[in-house]
């Protein structure tokens, strides 16, 4: 009997699962599946944000209280919320983390993925261990967020992260301690300087930003926090950030015959190194806070978003679209969104006409395609000064500019960064 319930259970999820994939599924019916979501036992509940959503709305039409809900998902900034963010919904049956199939997973491919057992995912879920997933199926996970009480540790008093983020969205680390120290944060492989916060935020606390790729999880990543106490020793702890699946698209590109050797190895490589080793210069100060301002004009908009995965000729879709494409005539200027310095300026083979800005801590905006340069390297710019004229030199077809933002060398969602500076983390921290 159990069995057959479940079977049904199980067709009605695929049934609606697969229309959530598909992108066809009204808030009406959305409210029939939360609704009919309660009376399954076990089933997490989960709510996948679509266009026009705002996180006011969707907290309103479930029913929850909004603080409650940006709470349950470590959104700090309740008008920062993505197409495609899963968010789970508190009150609901399950407050097990839940991760996102990816099409072709199996309950063994997301248990290598996470590090734990086919056998624990599936009691957690109620499934059969050799359960065909869909893409887009919520799963149940065993909780790994640590606990208050495991948020501090030696001289450290407080550890301030996400418990999500959205791949290809930043993420921010604050730290607290009870006298200065020399902290260390690596996350994912990655080392992160530790810098201390906005003057106007209580002392003692110092953070970096968690830049994820588009192509990153999802899953559970490892972020490690130390320092070198008095006697030489490493005091160190380790945390995982679910990095949650993004609302990228996939791309086919094919190269007509000839234009293939634009991608040869010898044309793309040198820049690819010098762009590389910039981006690996993080010990300039912050030298912004504020959000950044467009460096185009509203009136030209999005012809090609960030987090697009590309597959080249019928090759694996191991790349993506590392910026936002503008449409706009030759003759706009794009300007500077925030303070700093000009890190390169310069014609490349493949990006054309090229600005790169370093804005301290890790943090470089790039500008391709350019038809004209007005900045030099070295040169100290301002929010709002000119940089460049719009263009289409390099390997492009049209003109448009390529905006990008990276992060110790990780190209993420430059658009977020339109709405929140550094210092949101002085609202994250609560002073
Ligand atoms: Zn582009």
């Amino acid at each position: 009997m159990l069995a057959t319930r479940r079977n049904k259970q199980m067709r009605f999820w695929r049934k609606l699962l697969a229309s959530i994939f598909l992108g066809v599924l009204a808030a009406s019916l959305l409210l029939g599946l939360l609704e009919s979501g309660r009376a399954l036992a076990q089933t997490p509940a989960t709510y996948t944000v679509q266009p026009g959503d705002t996180l006011f709305v969707i907290a309103n039409r479930l029913g929850v209280e909004l603080a409650e809900l940006a709470a349950a998902n470590g959104i700090a900034d309740v008008n920062v919320i993505a197409v495609g963010q899963v968010l789970l919904i508190p009150g609901a049956e399950s407050s097990l983390p839940v991760i996102v199939a990816r099409p072709g997973d199996s309950l063994a491919d997301l248990a290598l993925r996470l590090g734990t057992t086919v056998e624990q995912l599936a009691a957690l879920n109620q499934m059969e261990p050799a359960i065909r997933l869909f893409p887009g199926q919520p799963v149940q996970i065993p909780p790994e967020a640590p606990g208050d009480t495991e948020l501090r540790f030696g001289a450290v008093t407080n550890v301030r992260l996400p418990s999500q983020i959205v791949q290809g969205r930043t993420g921010r680390l604050a730290v607290q301690s009870s006298r200065p120290l020399s902290l260390t944060a690596t996350w994912n492989g990655l080392s992160l300087g530790i810098q201390p916060l906005s003057a106007t935020v209580a002392s003692g606390w110092e953070g970096t930003l968690l830049p994820t790729s588009a192509l990153l999880g999802p899953g559970f990543f490892p972020l490690e926090i130390g320092y070198a106490a008095g006697n030489g020793n490493i005091l160190s702890r380790t945390f995982s950030v679910l990095v949650s699946a993004g609302p990228y698209d996939s791309q086919l590109i094919e190269l007509p015959d000839g234009k293939g050797s634009l991608l040869d190895p010898e044309f793309t490589q040198p820049e690819i190194e010098k762009l590389y080793a910039l981006w690996a210069v993080n010990d300039t100060p912050l030298l912004w806070s504020e959000p950044f301002s467009r460096p185009i004009g509203l009136e030209y908009p999005t012809t090609s978003p960030y987090g697009t995965r590309r597959s080249y000729n019928g090759g694996p879709y191991s790349s993506y679209h590392t910026g936002q494409d503008f449409g706009a005539p030759a003759t706009v200027t794009v300007t500077v969104p925030g303070a700093g310095i000009v890190a390169l300026a310069e014609a490349l083979n493949v990006r054309g006409n090229a600005v790169v800005i370093d804005h301290g801590a890790g943090v470089f905006t790039g500008y391709w395609h350019l038809s004209k340069i007005f900045v030099t390297t070295g040169q100290v710019v301002a929010t709002g000064d000119p940089l460049g004229l719009v263009g289409t030199t390099g390997l492009s077809t049209g003109n448009h500019l390529h905006w990008e933002l990276r992060i110790y060398g990780v190209a993420v969602e430059p658009l977020q960064f339109l709405e929140e500076g550094v210092g949101e983390w002085r609202v994250e921290i609560g002073d």
